[in-house]
């Protein structure tokens, strides 16, 4: 779904020269509507120079298309009920230089592709491309899962840093935070941007038989949003959020350069990363974290309470919520308790550290006042079970992650399945939130040619109007 810049410049030589010298709208004109240099304008930057930056970056720049784009072309073909099967498969989607998992949010945003992505390899290609973007006034967007429900991880008429094919994962013993004493080593893993959880969990806990405090969501990003914006994941209540475990971030920051930061360098960029918002500070290359040591247990319970009327259920949630503040309330237990509007509970839940006998033993009190209300209420626990962390002969044998692309994201037998790795991922990769209908309303399209490639460039007509354009700058409105 992408169309690559050759470093000899093939594809676009058609067009070449054709961009920035005609029917320029005056200057004035263009500083009204965004300060952003866009591709109707004259500071875009010539197909030759596009080109030129493509050679530079050795052909890793890309046009990236939507994957979804066989829809717009033919909405009852072959190709585009294929992209819509697609458009379910997480893993999928992230494959692809165009793909988000979402393709817009309560009619605030809309799925849109950049007009250029540089497929960043290395630390090196993202300082070009936030040069490149500085210097020719682009706007610049940042995507390694295409996970951002607020859509910030893609724009029109952008220059896309994909990070996806940036995931080596590396264990450290004893890591020492760069120009930190010795002192304050400890054991880490090191990934870099576009790795995920799945990577990182592969690596640390099946190879490695550690801990690192991930999300239950497999394909979401290590070192992007999920950590920069604090990152919460089954267990944080005993071993914190994902970003009070990140010991070093090697960062390119707005004016290109690359640095590092940790508690003995540049620690106010350090503090702001862990919180701040993904993008927000600077695009981190790579992050290092803490690891920790496996629990001996981990465990889950599953089922659901079930009251007979509203006065049963009103009785039930006052209780439940005394019963959590109690016994759930700790560093052993995590993950999720719904309310439904059958006036039932759905227990989702996980914990460690202890056997499933001593889990039940927790619950014993509530169940105990269950049972003598049973004429209008119904316990049941599908499985409470917990597995041994040090099974042997490694602890993979316990902790099996899920990586089969046909499996349903998110259903239940998925759901069931890696559970059992039972260190928090409770779901193998999360089903991304594409709709039919959400589909097809993102496919009502409003088209403007491009002036570099001639090419269509297409943005939803159902998107709302964003919040006024700031007023420019006297720099910036003379591009
Ligand atoms: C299915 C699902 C499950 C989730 N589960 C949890 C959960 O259990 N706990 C929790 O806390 N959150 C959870 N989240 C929220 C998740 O943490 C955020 O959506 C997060 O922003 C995703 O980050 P990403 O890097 O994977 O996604 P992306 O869409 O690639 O990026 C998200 C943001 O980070 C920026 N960014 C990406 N890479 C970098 C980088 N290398 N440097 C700087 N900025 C970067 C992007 O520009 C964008 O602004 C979940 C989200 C989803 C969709």
């Amino acid at each position: 779904m992408t169309r690559r810049i050759f470093a000899a410049g093939v594809v676009l030589t058609a067009l070449a020269g054709a961009g920035c010298k005609t029917n320029r709208p005056a200057v004035d004109q263009e500083a009204a509507s965004t300060c952003r240099c866009t591709p109707d304008k004259r500071c875009w930057p010539s197909q030759a120079e596009w080109q030129a930056f493509g050679t530079s970056l050795h052909g890793k720049l890309e046009q990236p298309e939507s994957p979804q784009a066989p829809c717009r072309s033919d909405a009852a073909g072959a190709a585009c009920a294929s992209a819509i099967k697609n458009s379910k498969n997480p893993l999928y989607l992230q494959d692809q230089v165009g793909g988000t998992q979402s393709n817009g949010w309560l009619g605030a945003w809309t799925a849109a592709t950049s007009a250029y992505a540089v497929v960043a390899e290395d630390a090196a290609d993202i300082v070009a491309a936030v040069s490149f973007a500085r210097q020719r006034g682009l706007r610049l967007v940042i995507k390694g899962t295409g996970h951002d429900y607020l859509g910030r991880s893609n724009a029109p008429d952008s220059l896309l840093v994909w990070t996806h094919k940036m995931r080596r994962v590396s264990m450290h013993d004893a890591f020492v935070p760069r120009g930190c004493p010795a002192t304050a080593r400890s054991a880490a893993v090191t990934v870099e941007a576009g790795t995920r959880w799945i990577e990182a969990y592969q690596e640390v806990t099946v190879k490695h038989g550690r801990y690192v405090q991930g999300g239950g969501c497999t394909t979401v990003g290590a070192a992007g949003g999920f950590i920069q914006g604090g990152g919460f994941g089954s267990w944080s209540k005993k071993y914190g959020i994902a970003a009070a475990n990140m010991l070093e971030a090697e960062v390119v920051t707005a004016d290109g350069s690359l640095l590092v930061a940790n508690d003995c360098q540049n620690q106010d960029l350090f503090w702001a990363l862990r919180g701040g918002g993904g993008g927000t500070f600077g695009i981190a290359t790579k992050v290092t974290l803490r690891t920790h040591p496996l629990p001996g247990y981990f465990g889950v319970v599953d089922g659901s309470i079930v009251a007979k009327n509203d006065a049963a259920f009103k009785e039930l949630l006052e209780r439940f919520l005394l019963f959590y503040r109690e016994r759930l309330s700790n560093e052993h237990w995590g993950e999720q308790v719904r309310a439904r509007r059958n006036n039932s509970l759905k227990l989702s839940l996980v914990f460690e550290g202890m056997t499933a006998k001593e889990a039940e033993q927790v619950w014993q009190p509530l169940r105990d006042w269950i049972e003598r209300r049973a004429d209008t209420l119904t316990m049941k626990v599908n499985y409470l079970e917990s597995f041994s962390s040090k099974m042997s002969p490694t602890p993979s044998r316990a902790i099996r992650v899920p990586i089969n692309p046909r499996d349903d994201f998110g259903g239940r037998a998925t759901a069931s399945r890696s559970r059992r790795i039972g260190m928090g991922i409770s779901r193998a990769g999360c089903r991304s939130s594409f709709s039919k209908a959400r589909m097809r309303s993102a496919l009502l399209t409003r088209c403007s040619k491009r002036r570099d490639t001639g090419r269509s460039n297409c943005i939803s007509t159902r998107a709302k109007p964003g919040p006024p354009p700031r007023r420019c700058s006297a720099v910036e409105r003379r591009r």
